[in-house]
């Protein structure tokens, strides 16, 4: 999806984009499926572009839900994300989007540069979704995980290496104890 910036007026410039109707939304999400995330719904982009002569900012939010496994317990589970976004877009002259220089400062800045009179939307969007999944997912903040003895979920049975392992004030303090008798 690329936006003509000189179709843009002055100030905010709203955008809503749902998988369900943008082909190319669609495209993105069928790529991103390829690389194995099984989504829940469909993808809905809400922003707005703001143009402040020479650049432009790119806000908004980035809806979806798409299925995790646990980081702890390794159960599958829905993670519905809502995460905000902001870009900034500067614009090169044409041919030099590819000097290494750019490519440094556009990492160092956090800008997004783009050529000529074209903003690409995709691979906005692409690294916007990475960034809006957590390294770790969760099935819930607080999971118990799994025993590293057994396997059991803890989330759903205590198991009795529980038990046996459990380390209360007391047990610490005989152990101390039982090593000074010696
Ligand atoms: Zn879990
Ligand atoms: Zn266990």
């Amino acid at each position: 999806m690329k936006i003509v910036v000189t179709s843009l007026v002055e100030g905010e410039n709203p955008f809503h984009f749902d998988s369900q109707k943008e082909s190319w939304l669609k495209e993105l999400l069928s790529d991103l499926s390829k690389e194995g995330y099984q989504f829940k719904s469909p993808l809905v982009v809400n922003a707005h572009l703001t143009k402040i002569e020479p650049d432009f900012y790119l806000r908004g939010k980035l809806k979806f839900s798409v299925e995790q496994s646990c980081a702890r317990c390794a159960e599958n589970f829905i993670l519905n994300v809502n995460s905000p976004f902001e870009v900034t877009l500067a614009n090169v002259p044409s041919g030099k989007l590819s000097s290494s220089k750019i490519t440094e400062e556009s990492k160092e800045l956090d800008i997004n540069f783009f050529e000529g009179n074209e903003i690409d939307l995709n691979p906005i969007i692409t690294e916007q979704f990475f960034l809006s999944i957590p390294y770790q997912s969760l099935c819930k903040p607080d999971c118990l995980g799994i025993c590293q003895q057994c396997g059991a979920n803890l989330n759903t049975k205590m198991c009795q290496c529980a038990e046996k392992k459990s380390v209360t004030p007391f047990s610490v303090l005989q152990e101390v104890k039982l090593f000074k008798q010696e």
